[in-house]
């Protein structure tokens, strides 16, 4: 068999969606699995809606996935240039042999002229289907249009490569995930493969790239069954050996909608800003149609790739669960050390001044605020209280702990008894027990102790553990923000 070669096709009108994300990562396990090869490919035909910010970063994010590609238009590769832009000299020739096999033919159509036949057909409760009014034109016809100043298009004859290479007016094909398929081509309507401006179709130029680019499967989205048809039908008029398809089901949100930004993310960069590690989002990702064979369903790449198998893909819609993709991120954020945690966090820190710690406090803060991140940037707002001097007391904390009498009493008591305590975290810890003790004896819950002093410090009634805060933001910025506390209350 020859080498397996996929490749991913985005049309750069927008940052690279998630979903296009899950069709590169199945044709990257694909190729990966079989020792092949995956291409990127930029389908940039639409230059209205093109633009370099989007081909930046469908760059940026695939990279940022890993999904690292063989050919492409930065790497190169031996079927170049891999951005259809640069290929309008090469579809004209293909054009031109459908002409002359007689599988196209030229349309000279007004679009008012076709918006008029739509319209008749929407009237008559008819699907619409080209007429095919230009189908039998004599070049005596054609020159007075021409001499009109009509420019053709040119359409792809459908019943005539249907009759060609088809028994009847079904085509078939077994699709990889989901099975045989079938259409009937007399409803599909002889389509436009280049536009009067000289340009190729999305479906025209797809199958010159490739054929020539010499793709052996094409595994895209469902919502490219009907232009898959079309494909088949294009490459048996060129005499190209048909590749084998495979479409995906259909990523929905969790209210079974199309996933849009009402959501929530969409776009792979605003999953990597918002803080997803690449990896859960690789991982999770290959789970919208995916299933592990011994249901363990946090694997690496390797791991997936090993265990990838196209037939086995599901065939129906994946329901994109944000809550579990949480969860997912969380379960990889554990896996790492503290170090390398910290260095993560630190795009998602700069609004603190962080040389007001050392390494080693930094690290603490790391180890004691870790515990319930879900996303990188929940670290945002876990730790404000270890940076400056002040803190901002929450209104709700302010009156029912701080305001108390017991709080201002244990505030009072506590910087009596702590001016004299050596401000290292095992000594605090002792400390405090003892502290919360003598509270204790007097009739006053530990978690009530604890409370007034965790407000006054970090302004908050819940947070990283007490004891380790205390140690490092210090001795004496712990102590004016006990005073201020004391203070708010007279
Ligand atoms: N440019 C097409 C898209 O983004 C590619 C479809 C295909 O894989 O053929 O939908």
């Amino acid at each position: 068999m020859s080498e397996v070669r996929v490749r991913i096709a985005p049309s750069p009108s927008g940052n690279l969606h998630i979903g296009t994300a899950r069709t590169a990562l199945f044709n990257y396990l694909f190729a990966k699995k079989n020792n092949g090869k995956f291409i990127l490919r930029i389908e940039d035909t639409d230059a209205e809606r093109t633009s370099q910010e989007y081909i930046d970063n469908i760059f940026d994010s695939l990279k940022a996935l890993g999904l690292n590609w063989d050919e492409g238009p930065d790497v190169g590769g031996d079927y170049g240039p891999y951005t259809q832009s640069q290929r309008f000299d090469i579809y004209p020739k293909y054009a031109q042999i459908l002409l002359d096999k007689g599988f196209a033919y030229e349309c000279f159509c007004t679009p008012e002229e076709l918006e008029q036949e739509k319209h008749e057909a929407t009237q008559n409760k008819k699907a619409y289907v080209y007429s095919k009014k230009c189908v039998n034109l004599t070049e005596d016809e054609k020159a007075k249009l021409r001499a009109e100043g009509r420019k053709p298009a040119l359409r792809f004859n459908i019943e005539k490569a249907q009759k060609a290479f088809h028994d009847s007016s079904i085509l078939k094909f077994t699709d990889m995930v989901k099975g045989e398929l079938h259409i009937d081509t007399d409803l599909l309507g002889d389509f436009v493969i280049m536009k009067s401006n000289g340009t190729p179709t999305y479906n025209f130029a797809v199958v010159i790239d490739d054929m020539l680019m010499k793709m052996t499967h094409v595994i895209r989205g469902e919502d490219h069954i009907s232009n898959t048809f079309k494909q088949i039908l294009i490459f048996e008029a060129l005499g190209a050996e048909v590749p084998q398809f495979g479409h995906l089901g259909m990523i929905l949100a969790p209210d079974r909608s199309k996933l849009s930004k009402r959501h929530g993310a969409t776009a792979v960069s605003e999953f990597l800003e918002k803080g997803y590690l690449t990896e859960a989002l690789v991982n999770f990702v290959a789970l919208l149609g995916w299933s592990p064979s011994d249901g363990e369903e946090l694997k690496t790449v390797d791991e997936i790739a090993q265990d990838f198998r196209i037939h086995e893909l599901s065939s129906s819609n994946s329901i994109f669960e944000y809550d579990k993709l949480n969860w997912m991120n969380a379960q990889y954020i554990k896996k790492y050390s503290d170090e390398e945690l910290g260095e993560k966090l630190k795009p998602y820190l700069t609004q603190y001044n962080l040389d007001e710690l050392t390494h080693e406090q930094f690290i603490r803060m790391i180890e004691v605020t870790r515990e319930p991140l879900k996303l990188l940037s929940d670290i945002t707002d876990a730790v404000p209280y270890f940076f400056g001097e002040g803190v901002t007391i929450d209104a709700d904390a302010q009156t029912k702990v701080l305001d108390t009498e017991v709080s201002q009493d244990v505030l009072k008591t506590f910087m009596e008894q702590a001016k004299d305590w050596e401000w290292t975290e095992e000594n605090l810890h002792e400390k405090l027990e003892a502290f919360r003790g003598f509270y204790k004896e007097k009739g006053i819950k530990p978690k009530v102790t604890m409370w007034a002093i965790r407000v006054a410090v970090t302004g908050r009634t819940c947070g990283a553990d007490m004891t380790a805060i205390l140690a490092i933001i210090g001795k004496e910025k712990s102590f004016n923000r006990i005073k201020a506390a004391m203070k708010a209350k007279v």
